[in-house]
Order: structure tokens, then C-alpha cells, then sequence
């Protein structure tokens, strides 16, 4: 009977050699490439636990790099999470939940519920597939009963390997980029193209991906004749 392949993450890990910041393999760290910039409303990542083990194709930390104002938390759910909580008390937020809905509001409709002088805009931003965001959704009481916030119209993820199960759900990168934009159509923010930088490193992260498996593709196609014995061609 064939064992099963269960060793522990850790140990895979274990085999690169990474990038503190980005968490990616060290030939591959895009942490040269980022430009922080400033933005007026706060982001605060939430990254499910499940994302946060496999970071190779991972987006919200370097997401995380380019935000000054941001900062990235990661758990399962967040009910009781104390920095969470403190956040959501602070009379000086007005918070929302970057999440689809039939209620949700985009920054083209949010008008009148854009907060007062004063006020910052705080919104949560969750990271991981669509199956752990709406689990991190339905389990964290507090976020999940926020006002939610949403695009003004559907993008497509750039992603070519990451397979996003549905057309509007894009990576936290880009999901930030887009949100980015809106704010600024909607005079909310005045970036000067400075949030570019997250597409720049998005685009870069897609590169390193594709070649990665066009190479992984090329060993596979390369390999074969070298097995076949009596190969003339070897
Ligand atoms: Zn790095």
C-alpha cells in the first residue's frame, strides 16, 4: 500500500531559502521592486491561516509592503481577536468589509455614507481562496457584520495560474489596486499613479509564475526521450 505523502509543511519549507518580508524563495523576492505609498483610508489584510502556509503564489504580503497604511493580520476568525476589536471601537473609523453582497456599496454609490471630516475610511480586506474567505467571513461575527463595500464594476484576475473560481474574484493585490482606482474616480483619494506599483508587482509575480511553469513544463517534455533506451537522438 502506497504511503501517503503527509510530511509537515515546515519541512518543505525548510528546503528554499526565503524572504522574510515577502515570503518568497529568495531568487524570487520581489521586495526590491517596492514602492510604499501613502493612502488616506486604512486596510487592514486579513489572511486566512490556510493562505499564509502557502505563499508562493501570495499576493497579500506584498500587497502589505506597498501600504504604509495597512497592516495584515492572520487567523481562521477573528471574533474575538483583540487588535480587530480595538480597531472597530475607534470612533475615528468608519469600517467596511471589501466583500460582495446584495447591499454592498462601491465608491461610486457610497455618496452620502462616506465618512464625515474626521472619519477614515477602515476596510477589511480578506485574503485566501473564495471557499476560506467566506469561512473567515461567516465565522468572524464582528466583520461579518459590517457594511460591505464592493467594486463599481466586475474585474478579471491577471492570474493565469491561479485558478479563480469566479470571473470577480481577483487577487488581494489587485483587489487593492482596483480599490485604489475607484477611490481615487471618486475623488476620495489622490494617489498620482503612486498605487501602480501594486499591478507593476502583480504583473512581475505572474512572470515569475509562468516561467516557473513553462519550466516545470520543459523538464517534463525534455526528460522523456532521455528514458527511452537505444535513443539515437540522446
Ligand atoms: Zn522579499
Amino acid at each position: 500500500m502506497a504511503k501517503k505523502n503527509n510530511f509537515p509543511i515546515d519541512a518543505k519549507k525548510n528546503n528554499r531559502e526565503e524572504c522574510y518580508a515577502c515570503y518568497r524563495a529568495k531568487k524570487n523576492c520581489l521586495c526590491g521592486s517596492v514602492k510604499p505609498f501613502f493612502t488616506k483610508m486604512r486596510f487592514v489584510i486579513l489572511m486566512h491561516t490556510k493562505e499564509a502556509r502557502k505563499q508562493r503564489t501570495g499576493t497579500a504580503r506584498l500587497a502589505k509592503l506597498c501600504l504604509k497604511n495597512a497592516e495584515l493580520l492572520i487567523g481562521t476568525e477573528f471574533t474575538q481577536n483583540e487588535r480587530v476589536n480595538s480597531l472597530l471601537q475607534d470612533p475615528s473609523y468608519s469600517p467596511f468589509v471589501l466583500y460582495p453582497g446584495p447591499k454592498a456599496v462601491n465608491f461610486k454609490t457610497l455618496g452620502n455614507a462616506l465618512p464625515a471630516e474626521g472619519k477614515t475610511l477602515l476596510i477589511f480586506v480578506i485574503d485566501g481562496t473564495w471557499a476560506c474567505a467566506k469561512s473567515l467571513l461567516n465565522k468572524s461575527r464582528n466583520i461579518r457584520a459590517l457594511p460591505r463595500l464592493s467594486f463599481s464594476r466586475s474585474y478579471m484576475s491577471g492570474f493565469a495560474i491561479k485558478k479563480q473560481p469566479r470571473e470577480h474574484c481577483v487577487s488581494t493585490i489587485e483587489a487593492l489596486y482596483y480599490l485604489c482606482e475607484e477611490a481615487q474616480e471618486a475623488g476620495y483619494e489622490k494617489l498620482n499613479a503612486a498605487n501602480e506599483i501594486l499591478m507593476v508587482i502583480f504583473k512581475k509575480l505572474v512572470d515569475t509564475q509562468l516561467n516557473y511553469q513553462m519550466g516545470k513544463d520543459r523538464g517534463r517534455q525534455y526528460k522523456k526521450p532521455k528514458k527511452v533506451p537505444g535513443d539515437l537522438n540522446a
